[in-house]
């Protein structure tokens, strides 16, 4: 039985050969998937009911489940969605006040090996790549869930990126060409996986490369995110100046702002030094407490102060908007499971 949802026009042209139909029918089929984001054959309408009848022997439109589904007072909805081998994630809709932008943040991993010490999701540890299909399955659920077309994809949900990368990039091409959203309006999010990072360089695409540095030096980092003791910032800046020469791109750089740890007007003017020579942005986000740590959330004052000693640096500087902390759907928060 064919899985519709994740396949290739190709695939969907096996297909109908293998039905005796024509090519044009694996196009409508392929539209009904990405563009209308149907939830059963019936619902596509300009194929005959005698063809519709055959494909439903040889196929189905989905096999992901929604298990639990929440709805947060800012409009942000969070998915625990189901897998055929019972394994879960989180994929999270963002909507933003006067923008008609909707985000899709998407999981890329079951688990993650990464264990940075402020994420709920590293508490679990790494279960298993999500295949390209399941990536995208997640995007395809929240339009068919809700009607609504995706206009932006992060990948800043459930996982390390660029440990799964091959199954991440071929999900992209197809939210790209098959989605039909702008390459532009594609983030990755990395840890800072160094080897991988050069690897991006090569490809010169032209979505968005976004670096969880969240600290101002090595010390600071190394409390936050054990990645460091692997690929350090020193080696990481290199890697970066190395992507912005061969792309021309402006990363962003996400920086989780907590209290008392790395939010003082000292990590303020190290984080700028450090930036200086890197052609970036930078996205301050307020830390989400969680039940796993003690980290806390910097005063709206010191995060002011914090942004104001970054422009002065020359930076672009954004305060992430908290989506969905009411659900646990802000950053860090996501955790795969039900308690
Ligand atoms: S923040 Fe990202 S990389 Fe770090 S443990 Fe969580 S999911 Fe993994």
């Amino acid at each position: 039985m064919y899985t519709l949802s994740g396949l290739t026009q190709k695939e969907f042209e096996n297909i109908t050969n293998e039905l005796k139909a024509s090519k044009f029918r694996a196009r409508q089929i392929h539209n009904w998937i990405y563009l209308k984001s149907v939830s059963s054959i019936d619902e596509m309408t300009d194929l005959s009911v005698k063809f519709r009848e055959e494909l439903k022997k040889v196929a189905k439109v989905s096999d992901t489940k929604i298990k639990v589904k929440q709805v947060s007072s800012d409009g942000t909805i969070k998915y625990l969605l189901e897998y055929p081998d019972g394994e879960c994630v989180e994929t999270v809709l963002m909507r933003f006040d006067n923008r008609a932008n909707l985000t899709a943040c998407v999981s890329s991993q079951v688990g993650c090996a990464v264990n940075c010490s402020f994420c709920a999701t590293g508490k679990r540890g790494f279960i298993r790549n999500l295949t390209y299909k399941e990536i995208i399955e997640q995007v395809l659920t929240i339009q068919r869930d809700t009607g609504l077309k995706v206009t932006n994809v992060v990948f800043m949900g459930q996982g390390e990126p660029l440990l799964n990368l091959d199954n991440v990039l071929k999900a992209m091409e197809i939210f790209n060409e098959d989605f039909q959203i702008g390459a532009r309006r594609l983030t990755v999010s990395t840890s800072g996986i160094i080897p991988q990072i050069n690897k991006l360089a090569e490809l010169d695409m032209q979505s968005t490369l976004a670096i969880s540095l969240h600290a101002p030096n090595h010390n600071i980092r190394k409390q936050l995110m054990q990645i460091e003791d692997k690929y350090n910032m020193t080696n990481l800046k290199k890697a970066l100046k190395n992507y912005v020469d061969k792309t021309g791109r402006r990363i962003t750089i996400e920086y989780l702002l907590i209290k008392d740890l790395n939010d003082t007007i000292d990590s303020a003017k190290e984080l700028a030094q450090y930036l200086h020579d890197i052609k970036c942005n930078i996205n301050l986000i307020p830390y989400n407490p969680t039940a796993e740590n003690d980290y806390q959330r910097p005063s709206n004052n010191s995060i002011m102060k914090f942004k104001y000693l970054l422009e002065h640096s020359g930076k672009k500087v954004t305060v992430r908007l908290e989506r969905g902390a009411d659900i646990d759907a802000a950053c860090g928060q996501l955790r795969g499971k039900i308690d």
